[in-house]
C-alpha cells in the first residue's frame, strides 16, 4: 500500500452519531486503525453530523467513549462535519456555477405520492441501488422564471445533481481502485444509476455524498476503509471527485457485520451494541476475535 503523494497514508473512520456503535462499526474503525499502523500511516475520526436533527452531542460523546474502549487512538483535532458546513455550500455553489445542480421542490411524500401513483397501472419507477426511487425530472424541466420566482419567495427546497449532465460534461467513464477483495481490482463507476443525487437538503445544508468528498480531500484521506454497503455509493462520490477536481483514494470495501438472520446490524438494536457488549463483560480483544481480526 502506497501513498498517492509520497506523504503518509491517511485514514479515517466516520461514523455518523445517530446512534451508539455496534460490531459493524467496531469492525470498520479496527481495520482502518490496524491498516494505518501497518504502513505507518495517520487514523483520523471524523464525526459526520452533517443531520443535525438525528444527531446529538451525548451520541458523538458515546462514540468517544466505544472507539476508546476499543483501544483505538486518533489525531485530534476530531473533525466535525456541522463545524464545517461553508465548505460544503462552497462545493455546492462550484456545481450551481457549472450548472450541474437544481433547486427541488418536491418533499419526500411528494415524490412517494408520484410513484405510487405511476406504479398504480403496472409500470415500474427505476430506483437506486439503495432501493429508493429515483426523484422525478420535473423540477429540473420548469421554466427559468419560475425557479427564480420560487426561490426569491424562499419556497424550501434543496439541491440536487443533474446527472444526465453531469455525465455529458464528464465525457467518460469512471473507476475506482478497491482492494475489499483481497486483490487490488479496478470497478467501473456507475453512477447514472443513483439519478440525480441530493446535495444539500432542505433541513441541513449539505448531503453525505458532498461532504464526504470534500472531506476525504480536505483532510487528505488516501485510503477510505468502509463497509460494502457503501460500495455503490463510491459511483457518485467519483463522479463529484471529478466534478470538482478532487483527488481520489484507494478503496476497500470490507465485509459486514451481519446478524444471525442474515441482516445488516443496525444501530436501533442495542443487543450488538458496544455499550452493551461492554456492560456485559466482553474485553477489546474478545471484539476482535469476534470480528475474526
Ligand atoms: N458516516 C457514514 C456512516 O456512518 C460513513 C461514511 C464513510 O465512511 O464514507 O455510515
Amino acid at each position: 500500500m502506497s501513498s498517492l503523494s509520497g506523504q503518509k497514508p491517511v485514514f479515517r473512520f466516520a461514523p455518523s452519531p445517530n446512534g451508539r456503535l455496534h460490531l459493524g462499526h467496531a469492525l470498520s474503525a479496527m481495520l482502518n486503525h490496524d491498516m494505518a499502523k501497518a504502513v505507518d500511516g495517520r487514523f483520523l475520526l471524523r464525526i459526520e453530523d452533517i443531520d443535525l436533527t438525528r444527531c446529538t452531542p451525548e451520541l458523538e460523546q458515546g462514540i468517544y467513549e466505544d472507539l476508546r474502549w476499543l483501544d483505538l487512538s486518533w489525531e485530534e483535532p476530531v473533525r466535525r462535519q456541522s463545524d464545517h458546513f461553508a465548505d460544503y455550500r462552497q462545493g455546492l455553489e462550484t456545481l450551481i456555477g457549472m450548472g450541474l445542480a437544481y433547486p427541488s421542490f418536491m418533499s419526500r411524500s411528494e415524490t412517494k405520492a408520484f410513484v405510487r401513483n405511476y406504479e398504480s397501472n403496472g409500470q415500474i419507477w427505476p430506483r437506486d441501488p439503495d432501493g429508493a426511487a429515483l426523484y422525478p425530472p420535473f423540477d429540473k424541466q420548469r421554466p427559468a422564471e419560475e425557479v427564480a420566482a420560487r426561490l426569491s419567495s424562499n419556497v424550501q427546497h434543496a439541491w440536487r445533481l443533474d446527472m444526465g449532465k453531469a455525465i455529458s460534461h464528464l465525457g467518460h467513464s469512471l473507476e475506482w481502485a478497491d482492494t475489499g477483495s483481497g486483490e487490488r481490482a479496478i470497478i467501473k463507476a456507475d453512477p447514472a444509476a443513483w439519478g440525480d443525487v441530493i446535495l444539500s437538503r432542505s433541513d441541513a445544508p449539505s448531503s453525505y455524498h458532498l461532504s464526504v468528498v470534500l472531506d476525504d480531500a480536505l483532510q487528505g484521506i488516501t485510503h477510505v476503509v468502509r463497509g460494502m454497503d457503501l460500495f455503490a455509493a463510491t459511483s457518485v462520490h467519483r463522479l463529484l471527485q471529478h466534478l470538482l477536481n478532487l483527488p481520489v483514494p484507494e478503496y476497500h470495501h470490507h465485509r459486514l457485520v451481519l446478524d444471525d438472520k442474515g441482516r445488516k446490524l443496525s444501530k436501533s438494536i442495542s443487543s450488538t451494541g458496544l455499550q452493551a457488549l461492554r456492560q456485559q463483560g466482553h474485553t477489546p480483544s474478545d471484539i476482535r476475535s469476534l470480528l475474526g481480526i
